[in-house]
């Protein structure tokens, strides 16, 4: 089996996930993929790297027949959702384009960050980890106080390259790059919006989830350069082209629920998560500083 697995590295890029910022959008750039090695103990990554052999998803959890319906709410349209996701249902693996979909989660089924970036305040992170454990509708994340205790660090560095930061996968755990936060001329409040969104759109990458931007990889929103509420795909506020629903904060969809559902079929400790969105609607607000949940029917 070993083979395989070096083969699948051999494929992956090794380019990193990252969010890329230019002046004024927030556009994305790779899925999660498993690291090109192994990279369990370095300095900001505790937790290897995971995704199970084959990318094989525990069938344990959920019917056929619900595996179907989580599937079908990734699908979206043509600018939201990852139709690869399909290969769930059919051939059930957690795979993207034949890839296996990596997460940092570790053998406990919660992922543990620990914070030592200054651009996303330790305040931010757990805001964060609210968002995504309301969306799971229970504890997938947490925010811990020692370093040695985490599955990756969050923290900051540079990079000449216009890019945010991102999900490294490869030992470095999630990095920001705040000199390249060059947005003006938008207000506190939703600056502080989007800086959340990338942080939460970078923790979910740590669970596996992939962009949700439309297509096959999740990504023609951000080839088409079209910005979207999708939080996992290019999201923005205040620009020409932002949807105005941004303007009330950073939302989450039923595909970032579905997609969590079905990632955590691929854990090393495989959960059921957010299976209410196979009969309920609910949406988890981050608005400045609030995480909200609403009961939403429409
Ligand atoms: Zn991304």
């Amino acid at each position: 089996m070993m083979w395989k697995r070096l083969i699948q590295w051999g494929l992956a890029a090794a380019a990193l996930a990252l969010v890329v910022l230019g002046m004024t959008q927030l556009n994305v750039r790779e899925n999660p993929q498993p690291a090109v090695k192994q990279s369990a103990k370095q300095d900001y990554q505790r937790t290897a790297t995971y995704s199970p052999a084959g990318g094989r998803i525990d069938r344990h959890l959920y019917s056929q027949k619900q595996l179907r319906a989580l599937t079908a709410i990734t699908h979206g349209n043509q600018y939201r959702g990852n139709t690869s996701l399909d290969a769930v249902t059919t051939r059930h693996v957690y795979q993207l384009d034949g890839r296996n979909l990596a997460n940092i989660v570790g053998a406990d089924g919660v992922l543990q960050l620990y914070n030592e970036s200054h651009f996303m305040t330790t305040r931010m992170v757990k805001d964060a980890a609210a968002f995504w454990n309301q969306v799971a509708g229970t504890t997938v994340v947490e925010v811990v106080s020692r370093p040695d205790r985490s599955d990756e660090i969050i923290h900051d560095g540079k990079s000449s390259r216009s890019v945010l930061g991102g999900q490294t996968y490869n030992g470095r755990g999630i990095l920001f790059y705040p000199g390249n936060w060059r947005i003006q001329n938008l207000s506190q409040r939703n600056q502080q919006n989007w800086k959340e969104a990338a942080l939460i759109h970078e923790i979910g990458h740590a669970f596996g989830i992939p962009h949700l931007g439309g297509g096959p990889l999740g990504t023609n929103a951000s080839k088409a350069g079209v910005q979207t509420v999708e939080l996992m795909a290019a999201w923005s506020v205040g620009r020409v082209g932002s949807p105005p629903e941004n303007e009330q904060g950073v939302k989450s969809t039923s595909m970032d629920a579905a997609t969590l559902a079905l990632a955590g079929l691929s854990w090393q400790r495989s959960r059921r998560l957010a299976g209410w969105v196979l009969n309920s609607n609910r949406v988890v607000l981050y608005d400045n500083g609030r995480v909200t949940t609403t009961p939403k029917t429409n």
